[in-house]
């Protein structure tokens, strides 16, 4: 018979979502290896050992902070893109128009990518 025992331990963390206590959560099922992970007594929300979210709990905080942490993760990634595209014009510029496109493209580009942020900023924080 397969029996499952889950035992609960306090793991001295508070909650960052609600600020409830995190308990270790020990499921430990007949002949199987035990499942050890975090969770939030107040919220529900479930990490790993390593702080990785397994499962997000029904309070609105618990599922803005998750998408915060998203992101804060996509945007290093996009920005790297950004720059090698850069880059990339960069070179072909250097190489078929030669310094001096470069020195009045430069600028351009410069304009063009602060104003694309500008753009991007405004529209993330709903001014338009
Ligand atoms: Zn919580
Ligand atoms: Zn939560």
């Amino acid at each position: 018979m397969i029996e499952t025992k889950t035992t609960w331990k306090d793991s001295g963390y508070d909650c960052d979502h609600c600020g409830g206590q995190i308990l270790e959560r020990t499921d430990q099922e007949t002949g199987q290896p035990a499942q050890v992970c975090y969770q939030c007594q107040m919220c529900g929300c479930q990490w790993e050992l390593s702080g990785d979210i397994l499962r997000v709990g029904n309070m609105n905080s618990c599922q803005r902070t998750v998408k915060d942490q998203e992101s804060v993760e996509l945007n290093p990634a996009r920005l790297r893109l950004i720059f090698v595209a850069i880059g990339l014009v960069l070179i072909g510029l250097i190489y078929f128009g030669g310094l001096v496109a470069v020195r009045y493209l430069v600028p351009l580009a410069i304009t063009v990518f602060v104003f694309r942020a500008v753009y991007l900023l405004g529209k993330e924080r709903m001014w338009w």
